[in-house]
């Protein structure tokens, strides 16, 4: 059970096996670099337990054969288990989950200092009672080190007390089970030995990827706090590496064993190798307690970036910390130096193989005004795969950079072309990698980004390159049809993943998808801004470098004006053509029926159906289009394109499709909770609630084990602040709409922008806005309603939507 009582804690006061999973997903100890499941240290992968370590960016891939089928994935590699650790009284056996009985067992996560820490007090076979704390960390600052220390304390007998504990290796990816049929051996030439009286390393190499990893861990015993001198004994089992301390212990002493632990990677800059750096990491690191003080601090300072002051209840204020909390071990300062992306289930398991999807779209707002430097980086990862971009479209026989739907290490296309549905037990072609809205998810945050941080060197560099090419591949994938007059996408997948073709179609995708085509005509604005705001020179340079002429400019135009959007008769935004024609599902009676329906496609293709024959959705697909563009931005594009947009668009389309989508994936709730918002708060708040409760209460039943859901953790950050707290960037502006429930108090938050640190304080209608002293920064611009205010360092403006004034 979680004791929701405080914001900055997640505890866990017993021990359930059934849930052991999910808590060890939500108690991930990460930095960025790498994280660390939750998982108790003398446990290994035995049903009840997963352990999993995951380097951020650190894939392999192999393949399986698969109901005679050969198939090739590539997945986050589970990597040596650094945390085991067990003990033994005398010559009883060693602990293990089923050896002793837990008296009593909590597990706290402070979500503050990124600390994890248990307290049992346990009970063996021979009746004797062992109080037993453990601390972990995975160091915010020194991404390359984590700790974990064990105090023992005999309560009601004396004798010898032996730990063992190392590094092991006997590790696979083995953590969905859905996944079970495929190989999940990704390490190779694992070799343990030690390297010191208290030193031991372990490394390896992932099969395919030859990526070498190694691990060092450094053992220091203490008897009521008098270090013991004297080496560990070691003992070799194949792929794992123990050290064995045995200690005399009288009732009552206190027992403590502390490992530091270093890990590094073939993959990381400024070393030559990783055995020796992960060696004399460990040998040379500080102790438990200095190392947990300087992690404390790296938290402390991030606390203050993303602070979030809020006087809601205390178990909205915990689950708000939690998803911060998560993001940060997830993407982090030490990310700025990576090249990794953004994976949708986080660095805390095994879902969907650490893959990158367009999720960054809802996880970039949060950091991008935060921590601009990782936004940054995190868009760099795609940068440097435009290359492959470019030969996957040209290969498809289209122009410019198709981005894979699911991107690992090489930006190749990763997604799977079989799946597996549980339910049925049947293997599926799997064809959602048609999605090529993935492009013009990487173009928003390029765009975005450069709109919040002016940042000029990497539109220049970088960015404009990334959109121009988007562009013109989604521009290449239309096709102008003369008797509509207009451009068409077809045989496509859009947002909404039920519908991947028509049923009475052979050749899988779907036609002109709503949110892909607008999207398209917004991409073809944006390139030509993009162009606009670079200066000549580099204007000239890069229209030279990728050929682009005012011929296939001039396409661009057109397309802004001619790209064709699908309506149904009564006016509604078809989510694709022929949407219309579908049946109805009858939901009343699927919901009667299996209770939970949020996974409707698994239940239909198990009763021999399909979710293609329904006006049924898993996600917001149109209303996508209202969470991205603001209703004068919509307007406006839908305005050029010749459609009119009726005062009643809005509304209309979100009661349309609320009432046709089973929220199947964890991304459905954010929008849904933008989108009603203004027009229904009631509704909207339920959204919110559920937006936070996902992982904290596993709304998708058994999915968090597997990974926490990292979009809808950012998205409920970003519905905080742009769609309660009403602020947005647009136009280089900083625009301001509050709208915060006046029962809620205040909301305060700290967001950078284009240079400057900026503190807003938001209460019901009105948002105070202050930006740091400093000098030599431009001033920005704020807007709210009519009112626009350009703001220098150390000023302050106060926003009332009815009265504005500085
Ligand atoms: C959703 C996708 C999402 C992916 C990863 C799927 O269930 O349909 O939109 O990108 O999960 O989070």
């Amino acid at each position: 059970m979680n004791d929701p009582l405080s914001p900055h804690r997640l505890v866990f006061t017993d021990f359930d096996p059934a849930d052991e999973k999910r808590r060890e997903a939500l108690c991930t100890l990460g930095n960025g670099y790498f994280a660390t499941r939750g998982s108790a240290p003398e446990a290994d992968d035995d049903g009840v337990h997963y352990p999993g370590t995951y380097v951020a960016g650190c894939y392999n891939r192999i393949t399986s054969t698969v109901s005679g089928r050969e198939l090739e994935h590539e997945s986050l590699v589970n990597m040596p288990n650094w945390l085991a650790l067990t003990f033994r009284i005398d010559d009883g056996p060693w602990l293990g989950p089923t050896v002793v009985e837990p008296l009593e067992h909590e597990q706290e996560l402070d979500l503050e200092r990124g600390i994890l820490v248990r307290r049992a007090r346990l009970r063996d076979g021979s009746g004797r009672t062992t109080r037993m704390v453990q601390r972990r960390f995975v160091h915010m600052s020194r991404p390359h080190l984590a700790g974990l220390e064990t105090t023992l304390v005999p309560e009601d007998w004396s004798g010898t007390i032996t730990f063992r504990c190392g590094l092991d290796g006997r590790v696979g990816n083995h953590g969905v089970e859905r996944y079970g049929e495929l190989n999940g051996r990704h390490l190779v030439d694992t070799h343990g030995n030690e390297v010191g009286e208290n030193l031991v390393v372990l490394h390896a190499r992932t099969s395919g990827s030859d990526i070498r990893v190694a691990e060092a861990a450094r053992s220091r015993l203490f008897r009521d706090e008098v270090p013991l001198a004297g080496g560990g004994r070691t003992v070799h089992d194949e792929q794992a590496v123990f050290q064995e301390f045995t200690v005399d212990s009288n009732r009552l002493d206190e027992v403590r064993l502390e490992k530091i632990v270093a890990l590094h990677t073939s993959r990381d800059s400024a070393i030559v190798e990783p055995v020796s750096e992960a060696v004399e990491a460990a040998r040379e690191a500080e102790d438990f307690d200095e190392l947990l003080s300087s992690h404390v601090a790296a938290w402390a300072r991030l606390g203050d970036t993303f602070r979030c002051g809020l006087s809601t209840s205390a178990a909205t204020r915990q689950a708000v910390r939690l998803h911060v909390f998560h993001l940060l071990q997830t993407v982090s300062p030490n990310t700025a130096d990576l090249d990794v992306g953004v994976p949708a289930r986080g660095l805390h398991g095994e879902a969907y193989r650490g893959h990158v999807f367009w999720d960054e779209l809802f996880v970039l707002p949060t950091l991008t005004l935060r921590m601009p430097r990782v936004a940054r980086a995190l868009l760099r990862y795609r940068c440097r795969r435009l290359p492959r971009a470019r030969r996957a479209a040209r290969r498809a026989g289209l122009s410019g950079a198709m981005f894979p739907w699911q991107s690992g290490s090489n930006g190749r296309e990763e997604s799977q072309s079989w799946h597996l549905n549980p339910r049925s037990g049947r293997w599926l072609a799997d064809h959602t990698h048609l999605q090529r809205h993935i492009g013009i998810a990487i173009a928003h945050n390029v765009w975005h980004y450069y709109q919040s941080t002016a940042d000029e060197e990497f539109l220049a560099e970088q960015g404009a390159e990334t959109i121009l090419e988007t562009t013109r591949f989604l521009a290449s994938l239309a096709t102008y049809e003369h008797g509509r007059d207009r451009y068409t996408i077809n045989g496509i997948v859009g947002p909404d993943e039920y519908h991947t073709g028509y049923p009475d179609r052979d050749s899988p995708g779907i036609d002109n998808n709503a949110y892909t085509n607008v999207m398209t005509a917004w991409l073809c604005r944006t390139a030509l801004r993009t162009l606009d705001e670079l200066d000549d020179t580099r204007r000239a340079e890069l229209t030279d470098q990728l050929d682009l002429d005012h011929s296939e400019t001039d396409r661009w135009k057109h397309l802004s004006r001619r790209m064709y959007v699908p309506f149904h008769d009564d006016g509604i935004i078809s989510q694709f053509e022929g949407y219309e024609r579908l049946a109805e599902l009858d939901w009343e009676d699927y919901r009667h029926r299996y209770g939970d329906i949020s996974r409707l496609d698994r239940i239909l293709e198990a009763e021999n159906d399909s979710p293609n024959h329904y006006r049924a959705s898993k996600q917001a697909d149109v209303l996508m289009l209202f969470y991205l563009l603001s209703a004068e931005e919509l307007e406006r594009l839908l305005t050029t394109l010749g459609y009119a947009m009726p005062r009643d668009t809005i509304p209309r389309n979100i009661d349309y499709y609320l009432r046709r989508t089973s929220h199947g994936s964890t991304l459905s709730a954010v929008v849904h909770a933008w989108v009603l918002a203004r027009a229904n708060r009631r509704q909207a708040l339920e959204f919110f609630d559920n937006v936070l409760a996902g992982d904290l209460h596993d709304v998708q039943r058994g999915t968090t084990a597997e990974g926490i859901h990292l979009a809808a953790m950012a998205g409920s950050i970003d519905l905080l602040q742009r769609c309660f707290a009403g602020i947005e960037v647009r136009d280089h502006t900083l625009v301001l709409n509050p709208l915060w429930p006046e029962e809620l108090g205040a909301l305060e938050l700290a967001i950078r922008f284009r240079g400057h640190p900026v503190d807003i304080t938001v209460t019901g209608r009105t948002a105070a806005v202050r930006t740091a002293p400093g000098s030599g920064k431009s001033p920005i611009r704020c807007a709210c309603g009519s009112r626009t205010v350009m703001l220098g360092p150390g000023e302050t403006a106060v926003f009332s939507l009815e009265h504005a004034e500085k």
